[in-house]
C-alpha cells in the first residue's frame, strides 16, 4: 500500500512526490506521456536542450521557492527578451523605449514616447471587444504592428470578435530595459529542466506510459490518497461536460550546420499573415555554442479531444463549469486536485512550487 498515488509527473506532482518522500511517505507516480517534466520536459538534441512543449523560463518574485529550485539545479543568468517581428520590422519586447524610438523615429524621450501614445489612444468608454480595448490602451501604432495580428492568431478570430476581457492592461514601459519580466529572480536551469525532475523524484517509484483513467479502480485501491494533476472534467467522466482549452502546435527543426539562426531564443511574429506566433532558438536560453542549431516554430490551434490541453480559456462558460468541477471535486477528501490542469487555472512554474510547498497533506 502506498501513502500517496501521485498522478501525473509534471511539476506539481513532482515536487509533491519529493517532498512527501522527505517525509517518510511512500509514493507511486503514475505518468500518461513515455517521460517525466510534464510541459516543463527538455531533450537533447544536437547537444542543445529543446523545450519540447514551449519555451520555459523560469522566473518568481518569491525568494523561497528561487532557493527551493536551487537544490535541484543552478539557474544561468539568462533574460527574456523577445523581439517582435512585424513584416521584417524589428521590435524589442516588453514595450519600452526601445520599441517606441523603432517605431517613431522622431521620439527620444520618455515624455515624447507618452505624448505620442496618448495622442494615439481612442477614448472608448466600455470597449466592447480586443479591437477597441487595444486602441483604447496601447493606440494605433502599437496596437496594429505589435497586439493584433499576434492576438488574432492566439485566439483564431478578428480582434474585434475577441472579447476585450483577454487584453487586461498592456504594460508599457518608459525605460530602455528589454527584460521582459519584473521578477528579481529568473534564469534557465543549466544542463535543461529534465534534469530537475530526474533529481525531484530521485529514489521514487514512477510508471510512465500509465494513464490513470485507464487502470482508476487497480490504482485508487493501492494508496491511502491521490494527487491528481490531470484535466478535472475527465476525472469525473465529463459529466458537467468538456472544459475548453487553446492549444499549440509545435514544429521543431534541426539546421544542420547553422550556429545561429536567428540571434535570440525567443522572437514574435506579430503580423496576421505568418502562421505562427512564434519562433524558439533553443541554444540562446543557455549561450550555447554549438555548430548546429534548434528551432520551434509555434502554431496557435484551436483544441479538441486528443490535442495536448495547453491554456485554459477563462471566459464565463469554462469558468462557472470549472467552479461546478471543483465543487465536486472538495466533496472528495480522498483526493486532492492540484496543478493547471486539475485547477483549469494557468499556473507559471513558481506559483506552481509554491502551491505544493504550501499543500496541507505535507504540513
Ligand atoms: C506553452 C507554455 C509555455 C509556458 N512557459 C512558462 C514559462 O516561461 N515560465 C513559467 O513559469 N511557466 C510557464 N508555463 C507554465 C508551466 O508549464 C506550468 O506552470 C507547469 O507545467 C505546471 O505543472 P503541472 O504539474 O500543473 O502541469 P503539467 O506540466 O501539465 O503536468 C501534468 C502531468 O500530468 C499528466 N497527466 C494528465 N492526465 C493524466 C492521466 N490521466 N494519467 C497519468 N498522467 C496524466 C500529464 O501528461 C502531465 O505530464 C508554460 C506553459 C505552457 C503551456
Amino acid at each position: 500500500m502506498y501513502d500517496f498515488l501521485v498522478v501525473g509527473a509534471g511539476l506539481y506532482g513532482s515536487v509533491f512526490a519529493h517532498e512527501a518522500t522527505l517525509r517518510g511517505k511512500k509514493c507511486l507516480v503514475v505518468e500518461r506521456r513515455d517521460h517525466i517534466g510534464g510541459n516543463c520536459y527538455t531533450d537533447t538534441v544536437a547537444g542543445i536542450n529543446v523545450h519540447r512543449y514551449g519555451a520555459h523560463i523560469f522566473h518568481t518574485k518569491d525568494e523561497r521557492v528561487w532557493r527551493y529550485m536551487q537544490q535541484f539545479c543552478t539557474f544561468n543568468h539568462y533574460i527574456n527578451s523577445p523581439i517582435a517581428n512585424y513584416k521584417g520590422e524589428l521590435y524589442n519586447l516588453p514595450f519600452n523605449m526601445n520599441t517606441f524610438c523603432r517605431l517613431w523615429p522622431d521620439v527620444h524621450t520618455p515624455d515624447q514616447a507618452l505624448r505620442r501614445i496618448d495622442e494615439q489612444r481612442e477614448e472608448i468608454e466600455n470597449p466592447r471587444n480586443l479591437y477597441e480595448q487595444g486602441m483604447k490602451l496601447a493606440g494605433k501604432d502599437i496596437f496594429e504592428k505589435l497586439i493584433k495580428g499576434y492576438s488574432e492568431k492566439q485566439w483564431g478570430r478578428a480582434a474585434d470578435e475577441i472579447p476585450a476581457f483577454v487584453l487586461r492592461r498592456v504594460p508599457l514601459r518608459f525605460t530602455f530595459d528589454n527584460n521582459y519580466f519584473n521578477d528579481p529572480f529568473q534564469g534557465i536551469p543549466v544542463g535543461g529542466y529534465t534534469r530537475v525532475f530526474e533529481k525531484l523524484l530521485d529514489g521514487v517509484e514512477v510508471r510512465l506510459n500509465a494513464d490513470f483513467l485507464a487502470d482508476r479502480e487497480n490504482l485508487m485501491k493501492m494508496a491511502e490518497r491521490i494527487v491528481y494533476t490531470g484535466p478535472i472534467d475527465a476525472f469525473f467522466d465529463f459529466r458537467l461536460g468538456r472544459l475548453n482549452f487553446r492549444s499549440l502546435r509545435f514544429e521543431h527543426k534541426l539546421l544542420e550546420g547553422v550556429a545561429n539562426f536567428q540571434g535570440n531564443a525567443v522572437f514574435n511574429y506579430t503580423d496576421a499573415e505568418t502562421p505562427y506566433t512564434r519562433v524558439i532558438e533553443h541554444k540562446h536560453f543557455e549561450f550555447g555554442a554549438q555548430p548546429d542549431t534548434v528551432v520551434t516554430y509555434e502554431y496557435p490551434q484551436e483544441w479538441s479531444p486528443g490535442l495536448e490541453p495547453y491554456y485554459p480559456i477563462n471566459d464565463d462558460r469554462n469558468n462557472n463549469m470549472a467552479e461546478a468541477y471543483r465543487s465536486l471535486a472538495a466533496q472528495n477528501d480522498k483526493v486532492w486536485f492540484g496543478g493547471r490542469l486539475a485547477e483549469y487555472r494557468y499556473y507559471d512554474m513558481d506559483q506552481t512550487v509554491a502551491q505544493v510547498l504550501g499543500h496541507p497533506w505535507l504540513q
